[in-house]
């Protein structure tokens, strides 16, 4: 009870035509406690980011059940689905999915639009958060005009707009330089302690010793790891 999001027995196959099929994640049963890290490791292919977005809402289980804030979500439309993640998540993909040839301020305040936040306000509150991630000179940059540790901390703080409590990030560290995955690894710390729960996928030694539990995929199993 009380957990950020649970999930039970759940299986993810994609049927990729001529009726050839991929069990991406079989009969995965986790809990994930509130204010807490979990990070989840394992080779390439064994489901990190497929068991990422169904718990980020984005991808559905074939089978199982999801528990999000202890809320069976197994049976919701995609619209309420996506309300859920506008109040409740933050993502940080692993290739970023930033909008090309927009400043980073807009960037980061996109996820305010659908929830009607008037331009001037998306303005502070990016301009607010940018200063904070250390991108204050960076705010009329397009992404395309940032360093790959840039873009990362840009997708954070666009993560963060809406003030989630639950943030998910792929693989965070990886290709980007040792300075940006310091800062990064120091602020998830201030978010858990702020209360916010952080899943996310890693290979990264240093944040692999700071998560609270950590989880082993292989071949769309999971095992506990911590
Ligand atoms: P990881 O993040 O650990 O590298 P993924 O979750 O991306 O693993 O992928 C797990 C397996 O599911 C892989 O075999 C991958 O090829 C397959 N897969 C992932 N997404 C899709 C998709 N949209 N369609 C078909 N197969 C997919
Ligand atoms: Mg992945």
């Amino acid at each position: 009870m009380n957990y950020a999001i649970r999930c039970e027995e759940v299986t993810k196959v994609y049927s990729i035509g001529k009726g050839y099929q991929i069990t991406a994640l079989s009969e995965v049963t986790l809990s994930i406690p509130r204010a807490s890290i979990v990070l989840i490791k394992g080779p390439s292919g064994s489901g990190k980011t497929t068991l990422l977005s169904i718990m980020a809402t984005i991808e559905k289980p074939t089978k199982g059940r999801v528990f999000f804030l202890d809320k069976e979500i197994s049976g919701f439309s995609e619209s309420a689905l996506a309300r859920l993640r506008r109040q409740y998540v933050g993502i940080v993909f692993q290739d970023f999915n930033l909008i090309p040839r927009l400043p980073a301020w807009e960037n980061v305040s996109y996820p305010l639009i659908p929830l009607g936040v008037r331009t001037s306000e998306r303005k502070e509150r990016a301009l607010q958060l940018l200063e904070k991630l250390g991108l204050g000179s960076r705010v009329l940059h397009t992404p395309e005009q940032l360093s790959g540790g840039e873009r990362q901390r840009l997708s954070i703080a666009r993560a963060l707009i809406n003030n989630p409590v639950l943030l998910f990030l792929d693989e965070p560290t990886s290709n980007i330089d040792h300075a940006t995955a310091e800062y990064i690894i120091d602020l998830l710390m201030k978010l858990r302690e702020q209360g916010k729960t952080i899943i996310l996928s890693s290979h990264d030694g240093e944040l692999i010793a700071k998560a609270d539990r950590v989880f082993k995929l292989s071949s769309g199993r999971l095992e506990d790891d911590t």
